[in-house]
């Protein structure tokens, strides 16, 4: 059956034919692809087409697909049950794979998803303080809960929404919103400030020196606590995270994507002292049946073990080298670009070639370089010619460790012709 035969299967029994709203053609137009396998760095579809992926599951994978470590790890723990609702070593292994890289963090507690880790964070920091407010920055995405789904990056971006139907005033009563890389003046009703360290839901946007260290200081000023989101940076930018690479130390951290190998996971932690505070014994409640499942954290120790600081230094190399010549690409066939960069992490800009534009700082300045409505017809050019781009102007681009240099040479060509096509009709 084709893409458009299983889409309308899926549309007919899933609200818009996803799971989740990223996934969906409706910032760029058509029908997406339907994935029945992985390997690497391409995936295929039903129609037997295979792309050179790059959208790795929003980060979720590093390695690239189907991994045969990461296979073999998983396939090892499921002969042993999948789940018991009990202590499990596997969740101490990899709670301790991640304390040890992370320098600052001592404990994690696991949950299923990335939103469960910043919605748990959160409300452990509401708890601590005993304050009730929070602030999150214009753009950023943290997940799904209620309270963090204003001015939120990513799919809510993509979709043109202010935030989400469904979430009663009360729920975000209590959110300030404040713009990305201007350090805010907080008051001592301010339970956490939430932050991505490195932005890479509005496209991305680099921290300007000093926003993080002043975010730190102003925390410190007034008792807030200081919560790095480091769903998609964490274990991504380096063996330490975004706090390791920019030396600031956050009160607590979120993680999900890398953590999980591809299987659902998410963790929060923090310092010991700090994550007393939760049930069982403090009196912050926090629970999951599948938390700490054993698949997920064999899948997840495989990956975190299985990746040096040299294998990092490698991809960061490839993908900084890749997203320079990208943008060379991309502007030699006649439209402009701004290719950034923060560790493997490439945001991708494009407007006319007289803009005169320069790399956002801002959700509003990534907005208005989106606006200028060539994504969707870039992203259809790449994907005719085999490179899946994300189908939305907000998402970064994921090189995994198994993007060799042959595929990207590939990416960097298709760019310039997917640019030229597109300058073409301007
Ligand atoms: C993806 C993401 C989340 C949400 O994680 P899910 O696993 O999708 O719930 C939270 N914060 C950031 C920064 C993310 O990129």
């Amino acid at each position: 059956m084709t893409n458009a035969g299983w889409f309308a299967r899926a549309e007919a029994v899933i609200p818009g034919g996803v799971d989740s709203p990223v996934r969906s053609f409706r910032s760029v137009g058509g029908t997406p692809y339907t994935v029945v396998s992985g390997s690497g760095a391409t995936v295929t579809d039903v129609e037997g087409t295979e792309y050179l992926d790059f959208v790795q599951s929003y980060g979720a994978s590093l390695l690239g697909h189907a991994h045969p470590r990461v296979i073999a790890a998983i396939t090892e723990a499921a002969t042993k049950g999948t789940t018991f609702g009990a202590p499990t070593p596997g969740e101490v292994l990899l709670a301790e794979a991640i304390v040890e890289r992370v320098p600052g963090l001592e404990q994690v507690r696991f949950v299923s998803s990335g939103t469960e880790a910043v919605m748990s964070a959160v409300r452990l920091a509401r708890g601590a303080t005993g304050r009730s407010r929070i602030l999150k920055f214009d753009g950023c995405y943290h997940g799904h809960a209620d309270h963090l789904l204003v001015a939120g990056g990513s799919g809510v971006a993509e979709l043109g929404l202010p935030g989400s139907a469904g979430v009663p005033a009360g729920a975000i009563g209590d959110t300030l919103v404040a713009p990305y890389n201007v350090v805010p003046e907080l008051d001592e009703s301010v339970a956490c400030v939430l932050v991505e360290p490195v932005a890479a839901n509005m496209n991305l946007v680099r921290p300007v020196d000093g926003f993080l260290e002043g975010l730190r200081a102003e925390c410190d000023r007034v008792g807030a606590l200081l919560i790095f989101d480091e769903v998609i940076t964490g274990f991504r930018v380096g063996v330490g995270g975004a706090a390791e690479m920019t030396g600031v130390t956050p009160d607590l951290w979120c993680f999900g994507k890398v953590i999980g190998g591809g299987l659902p996971v998410g963790a929060f932690g923090g310092s010991a002292k700090l994550l007393e505070t939760l049930a069982p014994a403090g009196p912050v409640y926090q629970a999951g049946t599948l938390s700490g499942n054993p698949l997920a954290t064999a899948a997840g120790l495989a990956v975190l073990t299985g990746v040096t600081a040299e294998d990092y230094a490698g991809l960061i190399g490839r993908a900084e080298d890749f997203g320079k010549r990208l943008c060379q690409a991309i502007r030699s066939g006649g439209l402009w670009s701004c290719v950034p960069s923060t560790g493997p992490l490439l945001g991708l800009y494009l407007a006319p070639p007289d803009a005169g534009r320069s790399a956002p700082s801002n959700y509003l300045e990534s907005r208005a370089i989106a606006e200028s409505g060539l994504y969707p017809a870039f992203f259809h050019e790449m994907l005719s010619r085999g490179v899946a781009l994300a189908p939305g102007a907000y998402e970064v681009l994921f090189v995994s460790m198994a993007h060799t240099s042959d595929h990207l040479d590939r990416a960097v060509e298709a760019a310039a012709e997917a640019s030229a096509a597109v300058a073409a009709t301007l």
